[in-house]
């Protein structure tokens, strides 16, 4: 089990301490309006703990790709207004992440206060990782807390380079996904399923090479079911499919029966002559009798009730990608049903249930059921790294210093 520091490990009395906390602003907005504000209610129990610890909490993060340059429509003053309003407590700024004027201005702040630090890609050193600029930030505090999973796939100045001056603690939100993650894949309840879904192969070939070895029942959905499918030898008419990767194909397939990992692939598929919300040439059949004019949109209600069976004799389920071109209706309901019964399995007790990607995400919640898994991870390509197998450098950061 990886090892870590968490807030756990820091004293109870945290009066004037001077913590940074490394966390996610970047939430779209419409103007200066947050129109999702999932990563804001992620930081809160980190930052509420240790402002009501007396801490003087100092926020680093990045906001969107401002490329070294300061660029105003990219300031982390933006996001003032609605952390405060979140936290229900004053937030002030600070204009810059590092250097005599930050440090001024932090020593006017009192025990408990929160205040963001300017945007970090502000300035070049960060997306290099450069130990000055990483340097320059450590200064401005006496403890470094990661709570940015999202973030930690990059070797940045403030997820990496930093961790490596102060003494580094994984924040609440970090720790909890972490811990969620390990439970999935570093050190599983048997048997495993893992959902590998979406548009493309070329997208995810990494993730099914990283879990073939790992999982006892692969099940592949989307598009990307129909390359598999071909490898097979099946006609999937003029479906979305990767022809330059029948030879992956191939060899994910190899690979499985070499590790004894059980591939699942559909059976019945929903077809149309036409992508569009219901078109008239909707219509349900065999794999091996879609016609050269068809695409397959989503799985069938056989082939869900297939894998609603195997998910039923598993302990642990990792699921990335949605079953079919959800968007669209009907084809959401594949992905629908069968990420009810994994949520019905893991209320019972009887799954542990770990998700993640942008748009699998969305439809959990199109399903209603985002609440109902043990994890959904909200990191995007952090978790397509974890997926991976990658050493993701803010967590790695994180474990030497433990
Ligand atoms: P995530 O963001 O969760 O990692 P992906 O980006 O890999 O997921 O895949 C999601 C996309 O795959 C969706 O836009 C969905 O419409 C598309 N998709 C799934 N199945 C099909 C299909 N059979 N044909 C076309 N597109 C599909
Ligand atoms: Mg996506």
């Amino acid at each position: 089990m990886a090892s870590f520091k968490t807030l756990d490990d820091l004293p109870d009395d945290l009066t004037g301490k001077r913590v940074l906390v490394r966390v996610d602003l970047n939430v779209p907005m419409d103007g200066a309006k947050v129109t999702d504000d999932t990563r804001l209610r992620a930081m809160l129990p980190t930052v509420l703990e240790l402002s009501d610890k007396g801490a003087i909490v100092l926020l680093l993060s990045h906001f969107g790709r401002p490329r070294g340059q300061s660029r105003p429509d990219m300031s982390t003053a933006l996001l003032v207004k609605p952390l405060a309003e979140l936290a229900g407590r004053s937030v002030r700024f600070i204009e810059d992440c590092q250097g005599p004027e930050a440090a001024r201005a932090i020593t006017t702040m009192l025990p408990g206060d929160i205040g963001i630090l300017e945007n970090t890609r502000f300035h070049a050193g960060e997306e290099k990782n450069d130990p000055e600029l990483a340097k320059a930030m450590a200064a401005l505090g006496d403890v470094y807390v990661n709570d940015a999973f999202s973030a930690a796939h990059r070797a940045h100045a403030s997820t990496e380079g930093i961790a490596h001056l102060l003494p580094a603690f994984a924040g609440r939100a970090m720790a909890a996904e972490l811990t969620a993650l390990e439970k999935a894949l570093g050190n599983p309840q048997r048997p495993v399923a893992a959902v590998v879904g979406g548009a493309k192969v070329s997208t995810k070939l990494a993730v099914l090479g990283h879990l073939v070895a790992r999982v006892d029942h692969l099940i592949i959905g989307g598009g990307m079911a129909n390359t598999f499918l071909a490898a097979r030898g099946v006609d999937v008419g003029k479906s979305l499919r990767e022809e330059d990767l029948l030879g992956e194909a191939e060899g994910i397939f190899e690979r499985a029966e070499a590790a004894g990992c059980t591939v699942h692939l559909p059976y019945d598929v929903v077809v149309a002559k036409q992508f569009a919300p219901n078109p008239p040439s909707l219509r349900t059949c065999n794999v091996h009798e879609v016609a050269a004019d068809e695409m397959i949109l989503d799985l069938g209600p056989a082939a869900v009730e297939a894998l609603a069976d195997v998910l039923k004799n598993c302990r642990t389920l990792v699921w990335n990608g949605p079953l079919g071109a959800f968007e669209t209706p009907p084809f959401d309901a594949a992905t629908v049903a069968l990420a009810k019964t994994a949520a019905a399995l893991t209320q019972d007790g009887s799954l542990v249930s770990v998700a993640g990607g942008g748009d699998t995400v969305a439809a959990l919640n199109q399903a209603g059921v985002t609440q109902d898994f043990t994890f959904v991870s909200t990191a995007g390509g952090a978790f397509l790294e974890w997926m991976e197998g990658r050493t993701l450098p803010g967590v790695a950061a994180l474990e030497q210093a433990a």
